[in-house]
């Protein structure tokens, strides 16, 4: 048994403007929702296994410093385009 975090991966489709979006919980943190283009979101593996899952900016960003900046390789651009926006959870 790994004592790993438990997730919440529920998904919920939204249409806005006649495009057809995703909310959930952002797949690493748990801490923002996030409202997103499922064909373009940034997606990553928790803890590099398993199925991607979507990330908040947060997150992206980190993942950037960590896998890029702090490599000395340009960073991955964010696509704001992707995403509607980002809602605090009160937990
Ligand atoms: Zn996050």
């Amino acid at each position: 048994m790994t004592n790993k975090k438990q997730y919440n991966d529920e998904k919920l489709g939204v249409w806005i403007d006649d495009k057809m979006y995703v909310a959930s919980f952002c797949g690493i943190c748990q801490e923002v929702v996030i409202t997103y283009d499922p064909q373009q979101v940034h997606s990553l593996r928790r803890f590099n296994e398993g199925e991607r899952v979507p990330v908040c900016k947060t997150c992206f960003q980190k993942w950037n410093k960590i896998h890029r900046l702090d490599k000395g390789l340009q960073p991955i651009l964010f696509n704001e385009k992707a995403y509607v926006d980002e809602q605090k959870v009160s937990k």
